[in-house]
């Protein structure tokens, strides 16, 4: 195996390395005890994040998982129903997080990462019934991590945060990778933010920040979602290490996501184009690429093997599927050729 400065790691946008302006960044951080609000950098940034999203505050996390549990605790109670994406993060990504940390069950819905007002409604369970679990939130992802990076369109987003407000229905987008949606898209993060009571955004993803995600919404929510941060174990000090990376890579990574979503479509193409891998372009929207290897050829796993030997890292996302997301540590180049090795390796 080629030695590991020279492997093409395309297993997630999660594995960027902070660059030496970024480090200058954190070094020159004004830091403070956070607990005490008093972090000039995470404060920077939650004013920042809290504006480009159009919410009146935003609060600092250590992880997106954190974030996307705080919000279900300060919206539902324990025996409460969420309606979600089939294959959300929250269902497969979370260790078994709400269930374990504020007792709700989900109800995915949908398909390929994205569902409709009318799918939502069919599902809604009313409150006061005496066997059904009251349906209090509705979570959407955007983009959708296993569905391969999709946007969810937000015009049916729009719709469906409308039917949750008039059922009294608590609305959260989980949007780790609500970046690449807005660049995608060319609308504001302001824009697809806004149908959403609370709106989860990740530093860690796609922006290359070592770590970090903000919950923004109003300022009302703001009192239960620091008191669930700290329960959580999630209240940090001098956190402002992590707040200037944020703040650095919001100026500098934001608008270059762009090459991310070129780079995967370039291989997209060329494995479509191979014939070798089962694969619809149309959802190969911004930095994720799934894609099925062929009955009778080499399984997912297989693949991966293979492609490991030639220096390119990707996870297989079950017996036929595989994963691979481009970011900002490999150049067009290297896409160009894992995208080769990939197509050996099958
Ligand atoms: C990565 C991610 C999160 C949060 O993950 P952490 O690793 O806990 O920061 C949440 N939702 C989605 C869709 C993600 O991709």
């Amino acid at each position: 195996m080629p030695a590991t400065n020279e492997l093409i790691d395309l297993r997630s946008d999660t594995v960027t390395r902070p660059s030496a302006a970024m480090r200058a960044a954190i070094a020159a951080a004004p830091v403070g005890d956070d607990q005490y609000g008093e972090d000039p950098s995470i404060n920077a940034l939650q004013e920042r994040v809290a504006a480009l999203l159009g919410k009146e505050a935003a609060l600092w996390f250590p992880s997106g998982t954190m974030a996307n549990q705080v919000a279900l605790r300060a919206l539902t109670r324990p025996g409460d129903d969420v309606v979600v994406s089939q294959e959300s993060h929250a269902v497969w990504h979370e260790a078994g997080a709400s269930a374990a940390n504020a007792g709700v069950q989900f109800t995915p819905i949908g398909a390929r990462g994205t569902f409709t007002e009318a799918e939502f409604r069919a599902v809604v369970k009313p409150r006061g019934h005496m066997l059904f679990p009251p349906t209090t939130l509705v979570e959407i992802e955007n983009t959708h991590n296993r569905a391969g990076g999709v946007v969810f369109p937000q015009h049916e987003a729009e719709r469906i945060c409308a039917a949750a407000k008039e059922l009294g229905i608590a609305s959260v987008l989980d949007g780790a990778r609500l970046w690449n949606a807005a660049v995608a898209t060319q609308r504001s993060p302001a824009e697809l933010a806004r149908p959403f009571e609370l709106v989860a955004v990740a530093l860690s993803k796609g922006l290359g920040g070592p770590g970090g995600s903000l919950l923004a919404g109003t300022r009302a929510t703001m009192v239960a979602r620091v008191r669930y941060r700290r329960l959580d174990g999630g209240a940090m000090r001098q956190a402002g290490l992590f707040g200037a990376a944020g703040l650095f890579a919001l100026e500098h990574h934001l608008a270059r996501l762009g090459d991310d979503h070129a780079n995967a479509r370039l291989i997209g193409q060329a494995l479509a184009a191979s014939q070798r891998f089962e694969l619809d372009l149309a959802t190969v929207q911004t930095n994720i690429v799934v894609f099925r290897v062929l009955p009778g050829r080499a399984d997912a796993a297989t693949v991966a093997a293979r492609a490991k030997e030639r220096g390119v890292l990707l996870f297989p996302l079950g017996a036929t599927a595989l994963r691979l997301v481009t970011h900002l540590d490999v150049t067009r180049e290297q896409c160009e050729r894992a995208a080769a090795v990939l197509v050996e390796a099958s």
